[in-house]
């Protein structure tokens, strides 16, 4: 069992299988030109899996494909069905722009995915054009309702950004409701290669547009992200809010790049790399990384008021 220095049991791992991304969004990578590591500093994804079968060894019990935006690797199917055939209990999970889901998602349910995360960000077509800086929203929306056909869990995820789309707020939660799916809010989180100028939407002022309309009460807290809330007629959504003092707690992911840097914390630059101990097959070199890598995963972010995170989250994973 992997558990860090402040007793928190680490059994979840976010993997970045590319930093490329078909969309620009403004809160990430709004000016990132296309150019890009070569292919050999990208791990393969049997080099991936070496080091994901130790971690899975070890007890990390999820594992969630994310990017840059992962649909756009090639055969990510092939790779879900090895981790699916190392252990089919495994939840797996893949977090996309949702763009290329309509291709793909049958695919990825008959290799083993169970659940998945799309970003949406907005329903009218000028304003999610705006974010993504593509025309983007009936693509995403067909690949919402592919993803909800084939039987995948899905779940809905949107950065609310004041002057932007926090006036759709209702809207997004509304549209959740109706497809049966959970819908969670984001507090945008402050960082070097986000356009300036964007402020974020505090949880409590979300809530309270949500509020104006619906009553709901909030559920006890799971070792997730979100908090959940369940309105009258039992339909539950999320608030994430890396702002907030308690959000650290109940941590329990580290990160891992498609480049092979294993990272504690989102907020941090700190990363270790596994690529040449997986490369040469030492692993129990890659074993004694990822225990360091626990063990020095700091107590708690930093996201406070002004102080802007470095990293870029299409590298991490969000
Ligand atoms: N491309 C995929 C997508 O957009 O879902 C996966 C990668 S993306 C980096 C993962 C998540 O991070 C998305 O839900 C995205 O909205 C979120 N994200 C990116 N930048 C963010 C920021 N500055 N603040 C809050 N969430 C952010
Ligand atoms: Fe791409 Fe996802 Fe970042 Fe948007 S949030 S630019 S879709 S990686």
């Amino acid at each position: 069992m992997l558990v860090d220095s402040f007793n928190r049991v680490i059994d979840y791992i976010r993997v970045s299988v590319t930093s490329r991304c078909n969309f620009r969004c403004i809160y990430c990578m709004p000016n990132t030109p296309f150019e890009w590591d070569p292919k050999e500093n990208i791990l393969s994804y049997e080099e991936m899996f070496e080091f994901l079968k130790l971690a899975i060894d070890e007890g990390v019990k999820k594992i969630r494909l994310t990017g840059g935006e992962p649909l756009l690797r090639k055969d990510l199917d092939k790779f879900v069905k090895m981790l699916y055939d190392y252990k089919p209990s495994l939840d797996l999970a893949l977090t996309t722009n949702g763009y290329y889901l309509k291709e793909y998602a049958k695919k990825l349910k008959e290799a083993g995915l169970k659940r998945v995360n799309i970003s949406l960000d907005s329903l009218r077509p000028e304003i999610a054009a705006k974010i993504a800086q593509k025309d983007v929203l009936e693509k995403v929306l067909e690949g919402i309702d592919e993803a909800i056909k084939v039987g995948l869990k899905v779940k809905l995820n949107t950065v609310v950004m004041k002057g932007i789309n926090d006036d759709e707020i209702l809207d997004l939660l509304e549209y959740a409701k109706k497809k049966g799916v959970i819908i969670r809010f984001i507090e945008f989180m402050e960082n070097e290669r986000a356009y300036p100028g964007i402020k974020r939407v505090e949880s409590s002022e979300i809530l309270k547009k949500i509020s104006k309309k619906y009553k709901f009460t909030e559920l006890p807290k799971d070792n997730s992200a979100s908090k959940y809330f369940k309105m009258e007629d039992g339909y539950v959504f999320g608030i994430i809010e890396p702002h907030n003092e308690d959000f650290c707690k109940s941590c329990n992911r580290i990160r891992l790049t498609a480049e092979g840097y294993l990272i504690p914390c989102l907020f941090f630059t700190e990363s270790y790399s596994i690529k040449e101990a997986i490369r040469k097959k030492d692993i129990k070199k890659a074993a004694e990384i990822l225990r360091d890598v626990v063990k020095n995963k700091p107590e708690k972010n930093d996201w406070q008021e002004d102080k802007i995170s470095d990293r870029a989250f299409w590298e991490t994973g969000g």
